[in-house]
């Protein structure tokens, strides 16, 4: 069963060769032999799977219309709220919570009739690039035990890597879903901003933020996609726009198109030699694919990094002053001695907070708190809003030229976990490559373009114009067609 594509997987659930109570308790056996050393999942929801497979495989008997992916386990990222199981977003600040209501991306996913197996593990509230930083301790990469999985989707591109998950679902702010893809060696696709509902996604950067799939091949982010995308009143940011058929459209051979790329890239030696190497031969591919390689200036690229890390500590700082111990998470008891002169009021904010947030929440939220305040705020967030609008300019002028941009999505392969944790900005330049479509709203995937010579995975990168998922999807997939890629679990 391992790597089969979600098409196989469903084939066989229809001509009954196999039920969703087998497949599910195949993967939540291979949660129980694997997930000791990996440590991909914040929670296993077993009961929970089984009982919605067993109901799905009943249906399925009774001749009942199912949706498009019935019976097919998913592993869902633990910052999407879910009513019957918890939400954690890896932060002690919300270890007790169970939210109410279902996020919408879960909403659709059941009604696709899905059998979610368990929540997955990231960098508490979705702010960092190695799944280290949530309390119940880091993910590991399934290639190599020692090296991160990337983050902060790491647990979602890990349990699939390791085979504990077909599929399963990630939010991107600013590469959490490519960059983790990346170091794991699976495919994975932020949409463009707006096209899949935030409505209950726990929020980092409200306006970078944007949920997408992980899957083994490109057909796999096509299905899910299917399932997830579409306009939600709930969400005022969602577009009311015709939604493609991705499940057809990926399939589709992009004729003769006009590729970009970015010449510092082949050259840079701040980006991993085999890297640079691997991103000559996918160019080369291309060419011989019949497209046209077409040069790109993107002359504001080099200030996405800088920018982001304004912008997305400021959205920070004021979605996260809702987890005070009143208004919502964890509240510190507080003896008389603790609070001592203090307003008990002020005294259970601060001691909630700071014992309830972690250590790179914490700079986020004082990083924020700055780059808002009266006398920094033109200094700072204004001028980031600026530069953002000048990479998007880029990025507008670039589509005029081509259809879509090709580079790598990270710089190194996955490095080794606790490498950069002490060094917050070499952390933060892991996000070169993938934080411009984020400031600029447009959709990127990551796929698996073979190994390294350190035996780790390597991503590339497509972007496309917004909304033109579709054309990603196709031109991706055309790519592993022409490699004859062929997904692979880590040893
Ligand atoms: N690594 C980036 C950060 O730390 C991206 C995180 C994300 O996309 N959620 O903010």
């Amino acid at each position: 069963m391992d790597f089969a594509s979600l098409s196989t997987i469903s084939r066989l659930l229809s001509n009954r060769e196999i039920s969703s109570r087998e497949l599910t308790q195949h993967y939540l056996d291979r949660i129980s032999q694997k997930d000791a050393s990996i440590n991909a999942f914040i929670h296993v929801a077993g009961e929970l799977a089984i009982a919605r497979a067993n109901e799905i495989d009943e249906r399925r008997t009774k001749g009942h219309s199912l949706g498009l992916l019935a019976g097919i386990p998913i592993a869902i990222k633990d910052i999407f709220c879910t009513h019957d199981m918890p939400t954690t977003c890896g932060s002690r600040m919300l270890k007790d919570y169970l939210s109410p209501f279902d996020a919408e991306v879960i909403r659709r996913i059941r009604s696709a009739d899905m059998v979610i197996l368990g929540k997955t593990n990231l960098d508490e509230f979705a702010m960092g690039g190695s799944t280290e930083t949530g309390f119940t301790g880091p993910c590991h990469n399934p290639w190599n035990v020692e090296s991160t999985s990337g983050g902060s989707s790491g647990g979602s591109a890990a349990c699939i890597a390791s085979g504990m998950a077909p599929v399963s679902i990630g939010t991107d702010t600013g590469g959490s879903i490519r960059q983790p893809a990346a170091y794991c060696g699976v495919c994975g696709l932020k949409p463009t901003y707006g096209r899949v509902s935030r409505y209950g996604l726990i929020a980092y950067a409200s306006s970078l933020d944007q949920a997408g799939p992980f899957g083994q091949t490109v057909e796999d982010l096509a299905l899910l996609l299917q399932v997830i995308a579409g306009h939600d009143a709930k969400d005022s940011t969602s577009l009311s726009l015709p939604m493609p058929d991705y499940a057809a459209a990926f399939m589709e051979s992009p004729k003769k198109m006009r590729v970009g790329m970015v010449p510092s890239h082949l050259e840079s030696p701040g980006v991993d030699r085999e890297i640079r190497q691997h991103l000559k031969n996918t160019i080369d591919i291309f060419r011989n694919l019949g497209h046209e390689i077409v040069e790109l200036d993107m002359p504001h690229q080099q200030y996405a990094i800088p920018t982001y890390y304004i912008v997305a500590p400021s959205e920070a700082s004021s979605n996260l002053s809702r987890y005070d111990g009143a208004h919502y998470g964890f509240r510190a008891p507080l003896s008389r001695t603790e609070i001592g002169d203090e307003s008990p009021l002020v005294a259970m904010y601060k001691h909630s907070r700071s014992l309830g947030l972690g250590m790179e929440v914490k700079r986020r939220i004082m990083l924020g708190t700055y780059t808002l305040s009266a006398g920094y705020y033109d200094a700072y967030y204004l001028k980031a809003l600026k530069v953002r609008r000048l990479i998007r300019n880029d990025y507008d002028a670039a589509f005029q030229k081509v259809d879509v941009i090709v580079g790598p999505t990270t710089p190194s392969t996955a490095f080794q976990l606790g490498e950069k944790l002490n060094d917050p900005v070499q952390m933060y330049l892991e996000d070169l490559f993938t934080v411009g479509a984020n400031l600029a709203g447009i959709p990127a995937i990551s796929i698996p373009s073979g190994l390294h010579s350190n035996g780790l995975p390597i991503g590339i990168q497509l972007q496309a114009a917004p909304l033109a998922e579709d054309k990603l999807l196709a031109v991706a997939h055309a790519y592993h067609r022409e490699i004859d890629y062929q997904p692979s679990i880590a040893p």
